[in-house]
């Protein structure tokens, strides 16, 4: 299972889409529980994987060393804008499986949403990373400023991230023209990105672009209970002050706690909105997003604008299920190539 562990609500950028911190009232800046007692919940899980995530986990390096020094059966990895790389000493480092780097794709786009000089940091970090061996993954938050062929492609040439994956910055942010964006730059793009990844695998190489790759694994082996991201069934938040939430965002919703640290927790399966329950894409896309499903900060219409467009990815990624099979079948990809278990990497897989 994945454990998503909230290292502290404090952040030390204020990038535009997200505002920085959270209140220290709701994510305290430091944990308040006992680590014991969370050693004794993970220690029932066969196969944990913890990410440390914020705020941003780098401002409270400290918990990261005190867990890892407790805690030695499980994966690790770090969701991280990167730019504080140097507090964590690197035997910590060493020691984790995969790094989540926040970084939105060219210079220009990455340092208009997250600040001057931030692209420059993240590179630095990822070289840093990447020379121990360690898997990269870049986070990319898409915009309207996003080309997402370009912003994809340039941090495939980079060379220094392994995985790239992206979010849409919609539900949570003042409500933008997003449909018209859709139409105009996003899809059009993702066909693109899409004929970039084919071609690729015409040549036995599986980019690992995650929305791409995460539905294509969906396809050939089935797994969803829910959400993609496995939030309440495959993965749980804990957050500083104890309580366990079913999704790291929904910091402040009753619906997502499921316990506390002192108590344990109960998993939510299933918990699809009626829109999805007969959806022929729900086996690939589980819904998208509980919180954003739960949460329609955007209204009913802004609901539908996104699963239209979220409908339309999917036909595109899966359009090419024909071509995939005949590669498989003439042995230029093995099916084992393709499978991918989003909760091993804390990546929610739909956009
Ligand atoms: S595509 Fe839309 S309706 Fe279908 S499962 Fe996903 S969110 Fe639900
Ligand atoms: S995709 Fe949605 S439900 Fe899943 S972790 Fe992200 S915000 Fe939560």
């Amino acid at each position: 299972m994945l454990w998503l562990l909230m290292t502290t609500g404090k952040c030390n950028l204020r990038c535009k889409y997200c505002g920085g911190s959270f209140d220290s009232k709701t994510v305290p800046y430091e944990e308040s529980y006992d680590l014991d007692k969370l050693k004794e919940l993970i220690e029932d899980d066969r196969d944990p994987t913890i990410i440390f995530y914020g705020g941003e986990p780098l401002v409270n390096y400290r918990y990261i060393m005190d867990v890892m020094d407790r805690i030695e059966f499980a994966r690790f990895g770090i969701q991280t804008n990167g730019v504080l790389y140097k507090l964590l000493p690197e035997k910590y480092w060493r020691r984790l499986n995969v790094v989540l780097l926040s970084i939105d794709g060219r210079e220009h786009i990455t340092d208009a949403m997250r600040g001057k000089g931030v692209y420059k940091r993240v590179i630095e970090a990822a070289t840093y990373v990447k020379n121990m061996g360690i898997e990269t993954i870049a986070r990319m938050t898409v915009t309207e400023k996003t080309d997402i062929y370009e912003d994809v492609t340039h941090l495939l040439e980079k060379g220094l991230f392994d995985k790239i994956h992206w979010q849409l910055n919609v539900v949570w942010t003042e409500r933008w023209n997003f449909i018209e964006w859709a139409r105009s730059s996003y899809l059009p793009g993702i066909r693109k990105l899409m004929d970039y990844f084919m071609i690729n695998l015409e040549r036995g190489e599986v980019l690992k672009i995650i929305p791409f790759l995460g539905v294509i694994s969906s396809h050939y082996f089935p797994t969803l209970r829910g959400v993609a991201c496995g939030a309440g069934y495959s993965s749980i938040t804990v957050s500083t002050d104890g309580r366990i939430i079913s999704c790291p965002i929904a910091v402040n919703e009753h619906w997502s706690e499921i316990g506390h640290i002192n108590d344990g927790f109960r998993l939510v399966y299933d918990d699809y909105p009626e829109e999805c329950k007969d959806c022929q894409y729900l086996r690939y896309c589980g819904g998208r997003c509980l919180y954003a499903n739960k949460e329609r900060y955007w209204g009913e219409d802004g609901w539908r604008e996104i699963d239209q467009v979220t409908k339309e990815y999917l036909g595109i990624v899966l359009s090419e299920i024909d071509r995939i099979n005949e590669l498989v079948r003439s042995n230029i990809i093995k099916l084992e190539d393709l499978k991918y278990d989003p909760t091993k990497d804390s990546t929610e897989v739909i956009p």
